[in-house]
């Protein structure tokens, strides 16, 4: 292959039946990409991001039919929200089908099944003729990737082809929503909320419970976080009341800071601001870039004001809130 032309679905199959490794846009973020029935495709993964072995994949399929290849039950929930929201930013958790290996569900009796809806991963998956892996396409912990330019910047092109389309218009990983027959639980917050899934099934959908919200007490630095989603730099979330708290910090220690708000405030000099958008949806499409043109200006820290969900109750402020959660601390 010409290393001056980008790749076409053909180059990027070919990659795949060899057991190797291609990110692909979706409607989320980009997804690094493998044979999701190939053990040692699906090893080179966690091996690439640095993965946790215990966290789980989610198996990308073109439609519901060869979703439920990877099923070995296929709840009538499922039918009815796949239906409902595929292709679209819904991940299902189904009971897993024997064929596919251990370590895509982490060896667990459950996988997790989407259908992206994004021409490009669809002409992937259907031209491979298979289902795919696609955890987000970036180290394990580091903020996802939503676009082309923060994969290559990630990993080399001889480990990773990419294929480019773009800027992801969500922005943010997929719901993820249990359903094992009994259960019907969010288990991941995303662009669609448990009240919509509840509409479609007519039945009630236990809504995502932020654990780590739950803690007592502010924790001690970022670095003790469950580095998730994170920048490098020190990040920390302030609301709007703590804003004379975070002028003062700005004022009195050495260094440049980067502070993400929505609101039109001004900073001392020398520290940068990156306006948000005030509407939940344009938010979550931009949060991920905006933290990666924060961290790209190497600063002394970052500060992202949290957005006023009370102002406009939008579920998707609860995605928002939750990735924020992973990748700050709470500014004390
Ligand atoms: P990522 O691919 O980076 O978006 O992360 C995938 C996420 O999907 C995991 O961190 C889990 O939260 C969720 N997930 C994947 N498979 C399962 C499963 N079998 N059961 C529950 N959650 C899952
Ligand atoms: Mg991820």
């Amino acid at each position: 292959m010409d290393p001056a032309r980008p790749p076409t679905i053909a180059d990027a199959v070919r990659c795949l039946r060899q057991g190797g490794l291609v990110a692909f846009p979706t409607e989320t973020v980009y997804g690094l990409g493998a044979d999701a029935l190939n053990p040692d495709a699906v090893e080179l993964v966690f091996q690439t991001k640095g993965r946790p072995p215990a966290n789980p994949l989610i198996v990308h399929a073109a439609d519901p039919e060869m979703a439920q290849t990877c099923a070995a039950e296929w709840p009538r929930d499922a039918t009815v929200l796949a239906d409902a929201f595929w292709p679209g930013p819904l991940t299902l958790v189904v009971p897993r089908a024997p064929n596919l290996p251990a370590r895509v569900t982490a060896e667990g009796p459950t996988v997790a099944l989407r259908c992206p809806d994004h021409p490009v991963a669809l002409d992937l998956i259907r031209a491979f003729g298979g289902p795919l892996v696609g955890p987000s396409a970036n180290p394990s912990g580091d903020v996802s990737p939503t676009e082309a330019d923060h994969v290559r910047r990630a990993f080399p092109p001889e480990t990773v082809m990419v294929l480019d389309g773009g800027p992801c218009r969500g922005g943010i990983e997929s719901t993820v929503v249990l359903l094992d027959g009994l259960t019907r639980k969010v288990l991941r917050p995303g662009l669609i909320s448990a009240e919509q899934l509840a509409h479609a099934l007519h039945r009630h959908v236990e809504p995502f419970s932020p654990a780590k919200a739950a803690l007592p007490g502010p924790l001690a630095s970022p670095g003790l976080l469950d580095r998730h989603y994170a920048p490098k730099a020190p990040a920390w979330r302030f609301s709007p009341d703590q804003w004379p708290d975070v002028l003062d910090r700005l004022l009195d220690e050495d260094g440049v800071a980067v502070v993400l708000t929505q609101s039109p405030r001004s900073l001392p000099s020398p520290h940068a601001r990156i306006v948000m958008p005030t509407d939940a949806r344009n938010y979550a499409a931009r949060l991920y870039a905006a933290l990666r043109e924060a961290d790209a200006t190497g600063p002394a820290w970052i500060a992202v004001e949290w957005p006023p969900t009370g102002v406009e109750s939008d579920p998707i402020w609860d995605a928002v809130g939750d990735r924020l959660r992973r990748a700050t601390a709470p500014f004390e």
